[in-house]
């Protein structure tokens, strides 16, 4: 049975470190490191805190919102449930049809077709959802809002992004950056970006400063180039409180 526990700071001989950092300095270390600690637990830690505590080969100080996981003897490994940071990655993509609204981070963008979607098809917040819910190791939008559900038929993607939001702040975590490119044919996305991300600060509760988006033709091949498609990208880094 796994329990996690707290250490506000830890003291542990070089020779317990079974994966010490191999870079010159404070490389993000993913897998976990496994210790032998005092009361006979093993623990087991990741995060790039770890790896430059781990370059000067004494553990000590580690940070109050770093939580390590622990398990007693005979349990199961178990990653660390909090980090300091956290990196999420959303995709999206979505057929355009024609008689159909293209909406793009919210915002009415008029062309000559639209998504193909349950929802609003709105493959920018979409993507967003993802990428919060990602960074967060929860399931996908998909899995929390199913396109099977008649609920979420034709529902504006902001009720996604207001859930995604609050989970991440249940969770303990603030947005510390976002950047999104979306990668479209046509039309132009330029005269509609300040509008998108005026839009994004509002239902992210986020400055402008911390927002990018991007966007990119497909030089005219595949679905995506022929105007039969649009996709984006999202990353997000989320910060401990
Ligand atoms: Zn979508």
């Amino acid at each position: 049975m796994a329990a996690f526990t707290t250490f506000t700071s830890l003291t542990l001989p070089k020779s317990t470190c079974h994966q010490p950092c191999q870079t010159a300095f404070c490389a993000p270390v993913w897998k976990p490191i496994n210790f032998k600690a005092p009361g006979g637990h093993s623990i087991s830690i990741r995060g790039p805190i770890l790896a430059s505590v781990l370059k000067h080969e004494v553990i000590s100080e580690v940070s109050a919102s770093t939580v390590i996981a622990t398990e007693t003897r005979g349990g199961s490994a178990k990653p660390a449930a909090v980090l300091p940071f956290r990196i999420g990655h959303g995709f999206d993509l979505h057929r355009l049809e024609p008689n159909l609204p293209l909406i793009i981070g919210g915002v009415n963008i008029p062309h000559d077709r639209g998504c193909d979607a349950h929802s609003d098809g709105d493959v920018l917040l979409h993507c967003v959802v993802d990428a919060i819910l990602g960074a967060l190791s929860l399931p996908d939008i998909g899995q929390l809002f199913p396109d099977s559900d008649p609920k979420w038929k034709g529902a504006a993607s902001s009720v996604f992004v207001k859930e995604a939001v609050r989970l991440m702040h249940e969770a303990g975590y603030e947005l510390g950056n976002l950047d999104a490119t979306l990668i479209l044919q046509r039309p132009k996305l330029s005269p509609h970006k300040e509008a998108i991300i005026t839009n994004l600060c509002a239902l992210l509760g986020a400055h402008s400063s911390i927002l990018n988006i991007k966007a990119k033709t497909h030089e005219k091949v595949d679905s995506l180039g022929e105007n039969r498609s649009i996709a984006a990208h999202t990353v997000v880094l989320l910060m401990k409180k």
